[in-house]
């Protein structure tokens, strides 16, 4: 997972890439990076540094990276492995390209070698670069300078005839002698993407972004998504130009709702934490069916607060802080590797002892991927003098692997592929193991009628909405293995 930003304007952007990037910080904290282009195209700028967008990208280099168009990103690696070589955005010399991207291609392998018997040769270990190598090589045959619309589609075109998997791209470069901020997605549009404009006449500026949490702090208006399978061109001033590319089912990643996107985004036309209410009280309706009696409802903060308020609501019972997070520690589940994770949660949830002793807790989460972070919770819970422990999940139960951005475990790491059976079976056999009184996951038919639409689910049903094939699963749980 990572958020990206892109804008085009008639001032300077990089003091507004580095507002919008933090407003995206909860998509990755590995790395940041921000790259910037003159309007004459002739001059290109880029910062780029480890940690949070802060540390990564301090004041004094902002001063450095000049234009009217800027892309920016933070970065959670799925592909490669988090080193400042990896981190977007890229540049591209010829003819002047930035970009960056949030998905996950996943025939990386193949592109690399593809790429390199044309010799051309790749810096990072980051999955934007032979993308962007792609589309540059196809951007110069077509023409070798004054590159216009119409040679940048037909170089997309060549794009998505090579590239496999999920992504939603911003780049920066020069067509019809313009600056031009061009975004595409992935036919199924698995990754959010979202555009936002502000200001009319020749001020109009345009910004596209992961979530519309990036346009907020700046005064956009969110205009629409780019709709899969679709390439957008814009310029300040103008009204976007758009050209389909090829479109096939609409596949917006749920999991975005359950969990990654801030609560106050607006993703596929719904506003996340709507989702996360609606969530929590199809959950309610079958904590309730199972005649589990609690005396609190305590959400694991902070994504499961909707849900735990919308179980409360519905059940009659009160919602009550459990744990004071520390906000200065990192998010457990984005940190890149296995001993981060279990000296991270240590840090960062402490129990509040007066709403938790002598009583039956029903502790709200959004998911369970290892299991690892739960039976940790757990542990705090009893130790905190919690008299029983029910777990409620606003999610089903994880059971294959992500390969389309979210760093997802491989299929034996999986928490809920340890447990034959239905979901009876599973969610008894499950509490056992996390030493819970009872688990109560959300079922999938419930899930699908809280958020009704097109969607992947894949990580919960198995229905993958793009081919990936034995080489390309066995590549990238490769690359997962060596960076835990
Ligand atoms: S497999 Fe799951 S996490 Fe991955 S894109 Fe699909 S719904 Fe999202």
């Amino acid at each position: 997972m990572c958020g990206f930003v892109g804008i085009v304007a008639s001032t300077q952007v990089a003091p507004e890439l580095h507002i919008a990037l933090q407003a995206l910080q909860h998509r990755g904290q590995d790395c940041a990076g921000i790259a910037t282009m003159r309007a004459d195209g002739h001059e290109f700028f880029a910062h780029r540094g480890l940690g949070q967008v802060p540390q990564a990208i301090p004041a004094e280099a902002l001063a450095t990276l000049d234009g009217p168009l800027g892309i920016g990103h933070v970065r959670y690696p799925t592909i490669g492995r988090g080193l400042l070589r990896d981190a977007q955005p890229f540049f591209f010399r010829q003819p002047g390209v930035l970009m960056a991207h949030n998905g996950n291609v996943t025939n990386y392998q193949e592109l690399r070698d593809s790429l390199r018997e044309r010799s051309i040769h790749l810096l990072s270990q980051c999955d934007v670069e032979p993308v962007m190598c792609e589309f540059a090589d196809a951007l110069n045959l077509a023409r070798r300078t004054a590159h216009t619309i119409d040679d940048a589609m037909q170089a997309l075109r060549e794009v998505r005839r090579r590239v496999q998997g999920s992504y939603s791209i911003v780049a920066g470069l020069m067509l019809d002698g313009r600056p031009t901020l061009m975004v595409f997605r992935d036919p199924n549009g698995i990754r959010p993407a979202v555009l936002g404009q502000r200001g009319s006449g020749e001020e109009r500026a345009w910004i596209c972004a992961s979530e519309t949490v990036a346009l907020d702090v700046l005064g956009f208006e969110r205009v629409e998504e780019p709709s899969p399978g679709e390439a957008l061109f814009l310029r300040a001033g103008d009204p976007p130009i758009r050209h389909a590319i090829d479109q096939a089912q609409r596949a917006p990643c749920v999991f975005e709702h359950i969990y990654f996107a801030r609560p106050d985004s607006m993703i596929d036309e719904r506003g996340v934490y709507q989702s996360r209410l609606a969530l929590g009280q199809a959950l309610a309706e079958r904590i309730a069916s199972k005649g589990i009696a609690a005396d609190v409802v305590v959400p694991v903060p902070d994504t499961a607060r909707p849900a735990a308020a919308a179980i409360a609501e519905a059940l009659g019972l009160p919602v009550r802080e459990g744990f004071i997070k520390n906000r200065y520690s990192g998010r457990t589940f984005i940190m890149p590797d296995a001993l981060t994770r279990i000296s991270a949660l240590r840090l960062k949830l402490n129990p509040l002892r007066s709403e938790i002793v002598g009583r039956r807790v029903l502790l709200v989460d959004d998911s369970i991927v290892r299991g690892t972070t739960l039976k940790r919770v757990n542990a705090l819970l009893r130790d905190a003098g919690a008299a029983e422990v029910h777990l409620a999940i606003h999610a089903p139960p994880v059971l294959h692997p992500c390969f389309y951005g979210i760093d997802m475990s491989t299929e034996e790491e999986l928490f809920a592929r340890r447990f034959p059976g239905d979901l009876d079976a599973l969610e008894q056999q499950a509490a056992a193991a996390l030493e819970v009184e009872s688990l109560t996951y959300l079922p999938i038919e419930a899930m699908n009628r809280a958020l009704p639409g097109p969607r992947c689910a894949a990580c919960f049903d198995g229905r993958y909405p793009q081919q990936v094939d034995r080489d390309q699963r066995q590549s990238i749980v490769e690359d997962r293995r060596q960076r835990d």
